[in-house]
């Protein structure tokens, strides 16, 4: 078992956390506070090769492998202080940019793949609806078939980058008595479609400058070669996307994770309460271990799901761990970084309180830690419901 990176990977991550130190942090407060998406930034980080980290170089990628994509989208999180940003990019590259490049057609892969990796399109994963969230397949969005196009008819709930998405990877549903085997994935491209209705951004409380919001479709005609996969596919479709999702959401929340250990560090050195610094009290400490630990386990789950992906392939369960691990970690992190802070730790002013509202809602999207565990339980041959 070899556990070091190269020096490549090691002098790529390295460049990649000063990118994103260097670039990525100004204005965050005044952006965070006015949920603006910072497009200029998602810009920057397309032209630094970021979205296109994992896609072949054909497609205007970088044809990393996993474990580089891993490391890299950690560096991120390790320089990059607006997860916002960061969380609308995962979004946009496991379950949209993936799975074209897994189904899509050739012609579906030239074009759109360049434009998500340039930055010159953003996507956006339409599943839930205000009636279906953890049990995303009982969806009630229509998709009828009329000559060469499909009618699509529905809601969508909580799409992130919905609200300016250029090209969204809408779930539908071609026939429901079939259940999963009638759910259908269509590619539907903003620019050319007319009965797309988007609502207004919804203010969330972290990951601010992420935009979230409803997506209608109203008699929105979809030209039948804009399925992706077959008819029917749908679910496969879902179930891949939420598998890499799950694997690689969170790789930018480790080096997050991996940043507020050493702040919680230096901040404990140096205030100083009853004529010592608070490190030197044990029950302080200790908290630091745990956060430690925490950190280095949280790594190595999401390494070996990388490495797994690269190798004899990930199981549900795998995904499932890592998401469900880390994302209660980082919770449990932010909550000890704001507790060693004392009163600074509550304040606008201090990173570790935006660290805790950027982590909560990791406990829900990609599926909530409830279904995570429901996974598990199944992976190891439970009969759980
Ligand atoms: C920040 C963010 C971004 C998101 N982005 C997207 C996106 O881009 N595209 C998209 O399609 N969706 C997106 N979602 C939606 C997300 O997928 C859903 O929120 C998630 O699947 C949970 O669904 P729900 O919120 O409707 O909760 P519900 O399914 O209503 O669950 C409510 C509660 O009941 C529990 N529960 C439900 N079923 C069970 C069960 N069988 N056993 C035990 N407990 C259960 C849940 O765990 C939860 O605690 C996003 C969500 C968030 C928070």
């Amino acid at each position: 078992m070899e556990f070091a990176f190269s020096k490549e990977q090691m002098k790529f991550r390295n460049s990649v956390a000063s990118f994103a130190e260097r670039e990525l942090n100004h204005n965050l407060q005044a952006r965070e506070q006015s949920s603006v998406f910072p497009r200029d930034l998602w810009n920057k980080c397309a032209d630094f090769g970021i979205q296109g980290l994992a896609l072949p170089k054909e497609y205007g990628g970088r044809g990393a492998d996993a474990l580089t994509t891993m490391l890299a989208m950690e560096a991120l999180g390790y320089g990059c202080l607006d997860q916002g940003l960061l969380f609308s990019m995962h979004a946009q590259m496991w379950s949209v940019q993936a799975p074209i490049l897994k189904f899509g057609t050739d012609e579906q892969r030239h074009q759109y793949l360049p434009r998500l990796c340039d930055g010159s399109y953003i996507a956006a994963h339409c599943m839930s609806e205000p009636g279906s969230g953890s049990d995303s397949f009982s969806l009630e969005t229509r998709a009828k078939r009329k000559g060469g196009s499909y009618v699509l008819n529905g809601s969508k709930a909580f799409v992130t980058n919905g609200p300016f998405a250029d090209l969204l990877l809408v779930f539908a549903t071609v026939n429901r008595k079939n259940g999963l085997w009638g759910i259908t994935a269509f590619l539907v491209d903003a620019k050319t479609n007319k009965g797309l209705i988007r609502g207004p951004k919804g203010e969330k409380l972290g990951l601010c400058t992420a935009q979230m919001g409803e997506v209608r479709l109203e008699d929105c005609e979809i030209p039948a070669q804009n399925i992706l996969g077959k008819e029917g596919q749908g679910g496969a479709i879902f179930n891949y996307a939420m598998g890499l999702e799950r694997s690689y959401i969170l790789a930018s929340t480790v080096g997050r994770m991996h940043r507020q250990l050493e702040e919680c560090i230096d901040y404990s050195k140096t205030r100083r309460q009853f004529g010592k610094p608070i490190a030197s009290f044990q029950l302080v400490s200790t908290r630091l271990v745990d956060m430690k630990l925490r950190l280095e386990t949280s790594r190595l789950l999401l390494y070996r799901t990388a490495w797994l992906h690269s190798s004899d392939g990930v199981t549900a369960m795998d995904a499932a761990m890592a998401k469900l691990y880390i994302s209660e970690c980082a919770v449990q992190s932010a909550l000890d970084a704001i507790q060693i802070h004392g009163a600074r730790g509550i304040s606008k002013d201090c990173q570790v309180e935006r660290d805790l509202r950027d982590a909560v809602a990791a406990r829900i999207y990609s599926g909530t830690s409830e279904i995570q565990r429901l996974m598990i339980a199944r992976g190891l041959g439970l009969f759980v419901t």
